[in-house]
């Protein structure tokens, strides 16, 4: 029985989905597996694991797990239920990429998609679960597809063994038929139980004009409109990456400041939340379980999830405030306080939290968010909802590999999903910064993550789950033939698959070598697992796993080359920004090691800002982004442990005083970071083949038509040595390749 205040269990029965609580038990009795679909809000998240657990599906010392697609979800969602339930940390928990309080007392496990593909790579029968629940279906994100597919073999296997489990599919969209009428997914289609939401009509305002350029300006303008003329209410502001998140909320709280004239309040949340860490400790340490991990870094910071379906109601334009793109900057008004709060994936869970709770008495909540707010957190007391209408995502050329960041227009679905946010506690408003004519154009629904990526990791997860035919596997929807014979050519050339030879050009069906199992286990892409497999030579693995770790997180160093948004801001950038360079060509080291290029100045920052204890202030002096550094250092443990397992012979540990490679292994370094990223090499172009000056300083590939070049930025930018390697190329102002280092023309295959 579970023991739950008053105050919860009144806020429960409020839930659309508690009133289909037999319904949904009834059919997972029944049925092996079960489609959920309900609208954000409605309670599937919190509840359902709830139901699963008062049915006795988490006795026997069997647990339900569910999977999210952010951590953001998986941990915060942990703790509402844990709360919800009266229970502790140790009974309901959340194990995310590097850390989790999971413990042997666990019965119900929140975790991301990615840790439970890798649970299944060591326990295909995923024995300890009773059920398994795989939320927001509907973002389609990849490891979420693949474990669909390999649960709908998973279930019946179980079935079969005399061990029943049952499958959970929750989506925020009624568009699941890429799950229920897929034959070759479930042969016979699994019911689907529609939660009746109680959405209150909004109303959506489009704007005349759409603002090409500045929409966050025309976002700030509306915002402060809406707050200055219309009734209470919460506000929700949808903007596409974190860098204009907090560029809006600083100009929102000039605007309206907000006086913290009760500090005690802060002081008193301060007081708890260091008293509520003492507790942690002596009660429980969280457990960090390093071995498990996810199979590959997710990519959450880009903030490119995307949504489905959600309805629209259209209605009276009684609080239709009108475009207004040409307002002049706002003068700060502090009568009317906005509580301005951020929220997107990256942001620290204490600070994410913040968005759950009442605002400061008098003040009028106003939450500036990237899509992490569009279906996976549910933020009490929206009433207005402005929406940019657009968001960011990674975009990959399949044939040449470039990747860049765009922000592009969203889905009608998505954007009505935004719109829906405003109609869960009352009557809302939608404030769409674009035309209806615009909305017109918007493709209906977003495409599954999985069609617009490269596969090679997948494919080598699945080879090592023994799935020789890749083609073959049930995905929800494939990917592109294309996509998997370029991934199989690869994993091929690396050595992770053996070539089988056959008539057919393309067999995809080459088996895993015991090399491929080994870079399997490693949770980095592929190129960065052979580096790691071939790491023992010349004792260079610490620093393969280090230059691994800091190419793997994203952006390590900050963004100085940004405008300045203010006088005194552009003099302490210029400041930074000559630190920075000082610092660059400190680490890209002499001699032998300037040839490995910029993967140098990252060994070198790694090991600098280690040696210095990787505090902040160490990386805000060197222009290091103090989140990757942190997350760099979880990434060496976790590799480190990783090798070891593969290979316990070779004993590496990680050395916070690692002392600079060797001329020798600088050598080393550079072979095996020309074996990995082998495909990845360019030839600087020469002086004959200068016909057209867009080739000045360009270097040439074999994929690509046009030059690629090298960053000002890089440590080789004054060099420009004939042959280099290059971790990515990223287009941006310029096609550039970013972590270049330099290939002996000897060596070039
Ligand atoms: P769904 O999964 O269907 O989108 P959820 O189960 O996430 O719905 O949310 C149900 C309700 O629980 C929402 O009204 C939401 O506001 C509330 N809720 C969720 N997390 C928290 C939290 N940490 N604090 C307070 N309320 C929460
Ligand atoms: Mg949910």
């Amino acid at each position: 029985p579970v023991d739950r205040s008053p105050e919860i269990q009144e806020a429960r029965l409020k839930l659309p989905v508690l009133a289909e609580e037999q319904v949904i038990m009834e059919a997972v009795r029944e049925n092996p597996g079960v489609v959920i679909c309900g609208e954000t809000g409605s309670g599937k998240t919190t509840q359902v694991p709830q139901f699963l657990y008062e049915a006795g599906y988490a006795s026997d010392g069997q647990i339900i797990g569910i999977t999210e697609p952010r951590r953001v979800a998986a941990v915060s969602m942990s703790h509402r239920v844990a709360k919800e339930m009266n229970l502790p940390p140790q009974v309901v928990s959340y194990q995310i990429r590097y850390e989790g309080n999971v413990t042997s007392d666990t019965k119900i496990k929140f975790m991301t998609d990615g840790v439970l593909l890798k649970e299944i790579q060591k326990d295909f029968l995923l024995k300890r679960y009773r059920v398994i629940i795989i939320d927001e279906a509907h973002e389609r994100s990849v490891y979420t597809d693949i474990l669909i597919g390999l649960l709908s073999r998973i279930v019946p296997l179980r079935n079969k063994k005399g061990m029943p489990m049952k499958l959970l599919i929750m989506s925020a969209t009624l568009r699941v038929e890429d799950f229920t009428d897929n034959q070759r997914l479930f042969r016979t289609p699994p019911p689907v139980i529609k939660v009746d939401s109680r959405q209150f009509p909004v109303t959506i305002h489009f704007n005349k004009r759409t603002p090409m350029e500045d929409y966050t300006g025309e976002a700030f303008h509306k915002t402060c409109k809406i707050h200055r003329m219309l009734p209470p209410g919460g506000i929700l502001v949808f903007l596409t990456g974190q860098a204009e998140v907090h560029n809006l909320c600083r100009r929102l709280r000039n605007a309206f400041p907000f006086r913290k004239n009760n500090d005690a309040d802060s002081s008193e949340a301060m007081r708890k939340f260091k008293k509520a860490k003492q507790k942690k400790k002596t009660v429980s340490l969280p457990r960090i379980d390093l071995d498990n991990y996810s199979a590959l870094p997710v990519d959450e910071g880009d903030e490119d999830r995307e949504a489905g379906i959600g309805d629209e109601e259209d209605g009276g334009s009684d609080l239709d405030i009108g475009d207004d793109v040409a307002d002049s900057e706002e003068k700060a008004d502090p009568s009317i306080p906005l509580y301005v709060l951020p929220l997107y994936s990256l942001l620290a869970p204490e600070q994410q939290a913040k968005v759950f709770r009442p605002p400061p008495p008098g003040t009028r909540l106003c939450v500036v968010a990237t899509n992490v707010a569009e279906t996976s957190l549910t933020i009490p007391g929206i009433k207005y909802v402005v929406d940019c209408g657009r968001v960011k995502k990674r975009f990959y050329d399949r044939v040449t590999g470039v990747s860049s960041f765009k922000v592009t227009w969203t889905s009608q679905a998505s954007a009505n999903q935004r719109a829906g946010r405003a109609g869960r506690t009352e009557p809302g408003h939608c404030y769409r910064l674009y035309s209806s004519a615009v909305f017109g154009d918007f493709s209906l629904f977003s495409e599954a993550e999985i069609t617009r990526r490269p596969v090679e990791d997948l494919v080598l997860q699945m080879k090592d789950l023994n799935i020789d035919k890749v083609v073959n596997f049930p995905f929800p929807t494939p990917p592109s033939t294309e996509a998997l014979v370029a991934a199989e050519q690869l994993l091929v050339s690396l050595g992770a698959l053996e070539e089988v030879k056959q008539i057919q050009q393309a067999s995809l069906s080459c088996p895993i070598t015991p090399l491929g199992r080994a870079m399997a286990s490693f949770p980095v892409t592929p190129r960065y697992a052979k580096m790691l497999a071939l790491g023992q030579q010349q004792d260079c693995l610490p620093y393969v796993i280090a230059v691994v770790a800091a190419m793997t997180v994203r952006e390590i160093f900050e963004d100085l080359d940004r405008p300045a948004r203010s006088e005194e801001e552009s003099s302490k950038l210029t400041q930074r920004r000559a630190r920075m360079t000082q610092m660059r060509r400190l680490w890209a080291g002499q001699g032998a090691a300037l040839q490995l290029g910029d993967l140098m100045v990252m060994l070198g920052a790694v090991g600098a800002c280690e040696f210095a204890g990787c505090t902040p202030k160490f990386c805000e002096d060197n222009g290091l982004r103090y989140k990757a550094m942190v997350e760099i250092r979880k990434l060496r443990g976790q590799l480190t442990n990783a090798v070891n397992a593969v290979c316990p012979a070779v004993g590496v540990f990680v050395d916070p005083k690692m002392t600079p490679p060797t001329e020798h292994q600088v050598v080393c370094l550079r072979q095996i970071v020309l074996a990995g990223l082998g495909d990845h090499l360019a030839r600087r172009v020469q002086a004959e083949d200068l016909l057209d000056p867009k080739w000045k300083n360009g270097y040439k590939t074999p994929l690509m038509d046009d030059p690629v070049f090298i960053h000002p930025n890089s440590a080789l930018f004054k060099r420009l040595p004939e042959f280099v390697v290059y971790q990515e190329v990223m287009e941006t102002t310029k096609m550039y390749m970013r972590g270049v280092s330099a290939v002996e023309a000897e060596w070039v295959p």
